[in-house]
């Protein structure tokens, strides 16, 4: 039998943008109380009084581990304990290797590797307490396949399906899920680090999708029954890499 999202306790990470808002609209709509986290305070702000009641805004910057630890501690003091934990916040640089900046590199991999893996540390031992508990990352499909167009970014996103695959297989036995949605191209801000002309490329091929794909994603995920779960769950615009 499908799982029922009312009522869940959800924390996501980037979530006053992008694929992050969209997840905490469909998960509010579904019924669960959302914790919305991310450093961009003012958009954290009005994104969630428009989202109502069930919708809680933390200001967490993933760079600053405290925050992290103190946005877990309060949801569990004010909820009891925490059902789901979607790490989403990530960043994008692509480009030439030859051409790049590094130091741009250094804070795009400290935020899609480091920091996310330590987000999910930080709320495993509530959810091993409560012998239960669903993680979900927001990797890309550049964490399945190596996209040219972009080698740190799906060296990042690599990295994430390794850590997945592992940490799912250690946290099994405490009745945890871990698995990682894989979109490709979403109309995001986060596009805005794209060059243009493959940016215009691929809205002329119709190979972008929208925000609310990965949060129906995000849904069929987490209400799937209890012993079974989606490890990795690819979603692509129709006419991806045509
Ligand atoms: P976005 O830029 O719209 O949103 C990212 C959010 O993360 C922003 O609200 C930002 O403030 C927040 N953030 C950034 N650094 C932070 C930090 N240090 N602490 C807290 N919050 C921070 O991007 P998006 O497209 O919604 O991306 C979300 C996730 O989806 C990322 O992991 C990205 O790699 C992945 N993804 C995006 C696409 C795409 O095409 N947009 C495709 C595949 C995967």
């Amino acid at each position: 039998m499908t799982q029922s999202l009312q009522n869940k306790v959800v924390a996501i990470t980037g979530a006053a943008s992008g694929i992050g808002l969209e997840c905490a609209r469909y998960l509010i709509e579904a019924g669960a109380v959302v914790y919305l986290l991310d450093r961009d305070a003012k958009a954290l702000e009005e994104k969630t009084a428009e989202l109502g009641s069930q919708a809680h805004a933390i200001i967490v910057d993933l760079f600053d581990y405290k925050t992290v630890d103190a946005a877990v501690a309060q949801i569990v003091q004010e909820q009891g304990r925490i059902d789901v934990f979607h790490a989403n916040a990530g960043a994008y640089v692509g480009g030439n290797v030859w051409e790049g900046d590094p130091d741009s590199w250094d804070s795009m991999l400290h935020l899609n590797i480091n920091a996310a893996f330590r987000s999910v540390r930080a709320v495993l031992p509530q959810m091993m307490k409560q012998e239960s508990g669903d993680i979900v990352m927001t990797s890309s499909i550049a964490g399945m396949i190596p996209i040219m167009a972009e080698p740190i970014y799906t060296a990042s996103k690599h990295a994430v399906q390794a850590f997945v695959h592992t940490v799912r297989r250690q946290v099994a036995k405490y009745g945890i899920r871990v698995g990682a949605i894989q979109p490709g191209p979403v109309v995001t801000p986060l596009l805005k680090d794209w060059d243009q002309a493959r940016l215009e490329a691929n809205i002329k091929a119709g190979a972008l999708m929208e925000a609310k794909e990965v949060a129906e994603a995000l849904i069929f995920i987490l209400t799937r029954s209890k012993g079974v779960m989606v490890r990795d769950l690819v979603v692509l615009p129709h006419n991806f890499d045509a």
